[in-house]
């Protein structure tokens, strides 16, 4: 994994546009000038993905990580906006075939000195950066975990398996004699009327 700290060399001051791999960037490099972060991670950057989970560990990551971001400064204050994009795999909540999702979640961050919040009443919902440093793979990190999704289906009709014999009912009509009657009404079953 490659994260380079960005150094600007005097004979690109003056564009309006600087571009760059790097995650890691120095604060005073920034200038009002936009800096465009254009890079693929390897899917090693994401490999605490099951940690990040909260729905279970079985999910990985199946594509590099795209990340496009615009980064601007105005005194203390970066802003990071823009998208990430990778491809998840998981199982079907109901017939556990595997099932693919593409994300692009967006990217809207502001980060404020923390030395400048120091003394001042801290604002919980701000992020912070220390020194002059401003290190973007937590934070691109988190982004990813909010972009999760929860119970996934293959389809929203998928009938899920057999809970006699485990077949995929959506492949397979297995013969097995499945009670379909709701466990809260089951008593009903034995009244004779
Ligand atoms: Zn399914
Ligand atoms: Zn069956």
């Amino acid at each position: 994994m490659i994260n380079l700290v960005l150094l600007l060399k005097p004979n690109i001051f003056n564009s309006q546009m600087i571009s760059t791999n790097a995650l890691i960037l120095r604060v005073s490099d920034i200038t009002e000038n936009v800096v465009h972060i254009d890079t693929l991670q390897e899917p090693e950057w994401l490999e605490n993905l099951p940690e990040l989970w909260s729905e279970g560990s079985e999910i990985k990551l199946i594509s590099k990580v795209g990340i496009d971001l615009n980064v601007t400064r105005v005194l203390n204050e970066v802003t990071v906006t823009g998208n990430l994009r990778l491809t998840i795999e998981t199982p079907c909540f109901r017939c556990v075939e595997a099932v693919k999702i593409e994300l692009s979640p967006l990217v809207s961050l502001v980060l404020t000195s923390d030395d400048q919040l120091r003394g001042e009443e801290q604002d919980l919902e701000c992020e912070t950066y220390q020194g002059d440093e401003v290190d973007l793979n937590n934070y691109l990190r988190e982004q990813v975990a909010m972009a999760l999704p929860v119970k996934v289906v293959c389809d929203e009709i998928c009938k899920g398996l057999c809970t006699i014999c485990g077949a995929n009912l959506n492949n397979d009509d297995c013969d097995c004699e499945r009670d379909q009657i709701d466990p809260r009404f089951a008593v009903l079953k034995d009244i004779k009327i």
